[in-house]
């Protein structure tokens, strides 16, 4: 680190932007939100920084940089600021900052630097600031982007009660602990529909202290039902995102992968309730059962599951029990393995000219549950996505051709899907079981049925490894 982050206070301190244009606007803005009495001097001046004299602490003076004797009758500034954009004229303000010991930032060149600016994310009293010392302002831009995403809008007025109140609430809960877990679940985003701020404007009295501290103790625990996506950590939701990293405790499948994962709060605990198909390392009982339990402690509890929590994960199932114990819940909806893997794979679910509907199915159905309609599903003009499908895969293929459906109609195996590993195999379907069998196809994978399946062979830009076999390599072995 070269350059040490302070937060310096420009309250009604002078502060000179030398240069009037585009690039001096940008500099100025930042200084007038911190309070700062800017002098400007230039030849010319931007029309918007002439706006900004109506109503804010900013002095123009025209005049030409190459003398630079008008700057002696200027206030002694806090900081300068060089923006003009004539390097000569830079170089000559930056030696008279140097022999007058003023601290100079010359914009875009470092070397005329004593300080430099980071992007700010601004909720005020909340400021993030990102610094690259220079390397790479865009890479600060992107940053500060991201972390814009995750701040709530509502920081601001959270952080400003809370300064109001610190006081007080110091008083009401003298012990450390206490007051921390306090704090911690106030600043829980959650807590915005708190009665203190139904009105943003009030200003909290004593006996809304009172009315705050039993209600953000009351407040039990809550669960999240997040969708962590088929793979891609990328495909995770902002909003997935802000509740990995805020939860106490985790509740996750098996396979979620170790990018989405490494993303949850480092002190959250982690338990691991994976199922696997044909071995279930945890009953949904007890998985249920632990979602009570921990949210009964006041925690936030996140559900972590493989692509989205309502489409076969037994979502549906956890919410009620948490209903039955009056535990306040969330859905955060993820991107399912057949949206996921069919775009990854290039494959379009619906299309114009092939398929107009689009129907998720599992095999997985024990066979004395089956109830599925497979007459509605030989259907031509639509495409099934089928989970959980390999160990079925024969006798899907068989009661799909014997309710009609056409033996040669294209189908897709996407085997994890939107990981870097993804691989897709296509065939038609009469050769499904054949195709599982020689590309020793695993969990998970995802069977894509309809004519929409055979464009992954000209549009799959994804998979590293794709295997589109000549048709007679199934005939033999099917
Ligand atoms: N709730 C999940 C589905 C759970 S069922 C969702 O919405 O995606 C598990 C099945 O989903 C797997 O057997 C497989 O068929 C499919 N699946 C999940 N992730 C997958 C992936 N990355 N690639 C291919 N199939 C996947």
């Amino acid at each position: 680190m070269k350059h040490l982050p302070i937060n310096i206070k420009l309250h009604q301190q002078p502060v000179w932007v030398l240069g009037g244009g585009t690039v001096a606007l940008r500099k100025i803005q930042p200084l007038l939100s911190a309070g700062a009495e800017v002098y400007c001097v230039a030849r010319r001046f931007h029309p918007d920084i002439r706006t900004l004299t109506i109503d804010h602490s900013i002095w123009l003076t025209k005049h030409d940089l190459k003398d630079l004797s008008v700057l002696e009758q200027l206030p002694r500034p806090r900081l300068v600021v060089s923006a003009t954009d004539d390097p000569l004229i830079n170089r000559q303000v930056y030696h008279f900052a140097k022999t007058h010991d003023l601290l100079i930032n010359t914009v875009d060149d470092q070397p005329l630097c004593d300080y430099i600016t980071p992007a700010i994310v601004d909720r005020s009293p909340v400021v993030v600031a990102i610094s690259t010392e220079g390397a790479s302002p865009v890479l600060a831009r992107m940053i500060k982007q991201k972390i814009s995403y995750l701040l709530p809008a509502n920081l601001g007025s959270l952080a400003r009660k809370a300064r109001q109140m610190r006081q007080s609430i110091k008083e009401n809960i003298p012990d450390f602990n206490n007051r921390r877990r306090f704090w911690q679940r106030f600043f829980d985003w959650s807590h915005a529909s708190l009665s203190l701020f139904k009105d943003p404007h009030m200003n909290p009295g004593k006996e809304h202290i009172d009315e705050l501290i039993s209600e953000v103790n009351q407040t039990a625990g809550r669960v999240s039902l997040v969708g962590a996506g088929p793979g891609d950590p990328d495909l995770l939701t902002i909003k997935a995102i802000k509740v990995l990293q805020s939860a106490d405790v985790v509740l996750h499948d098996h396979l979620i992968s170790s990018d989405i994962m490494a993303m949850i709060r480092k002190d959250a605990e982690l338990i691991d309730v994976g199922k696997q198909a044909g071995k279930h390392l945890t009953k949904q009982q007890v998985i249920n059962q632990l979602l009570v339990e921990h949210a009964r402690q006041g925690l936030h509890v996140c559900r972590l599951k493989g692509g989205d929590p309502f489409v076969f994960g037994r979502g549906g199932e956890e919410i009620q029990q948490l209903n039955k114990h009056q535990i306040p819940f969330e859905i955060v909806p993820g991107i399912t393995a057949a949206v996921g893997c069919a775009a990854y794979a290039g494959i379009p679910l619906t299309h114009r000219d092939h398929a107009q509907g689009l129907a998720f199915i599992t095999a997985h159905c024990s066979d004395s549950k089956d109830r599925i309609d497979w007459q509605f599903y030989a259907k031509n003009q639509q495409t099934l996505a089928v989970y959980m499908g390999l160990i079925k895969a024969e006798h899907l293929v068989t009661q799909l051709i014997l309710h009609g459906k056409n033996p040669s109609v294209p189908v897709a195996i996407i085997e994890n899907g939107t990981r870097h590993n993804q691989r897709t195999v296509t065939g038609q379907l009469h050769q499904l079981a054949a195709m599982i069998d020689e590309h020793k196809i695993n969990s998970p994978a995802l069977i894509i049925i309809g004519e929409v399946a055979g464009y992954a062979e000209q549009l799959d830009w994804f998979s590293p490894h794709v295997a589109y076999q000549p048709e007679e390599a199934y005939l033999k072995s099917a």
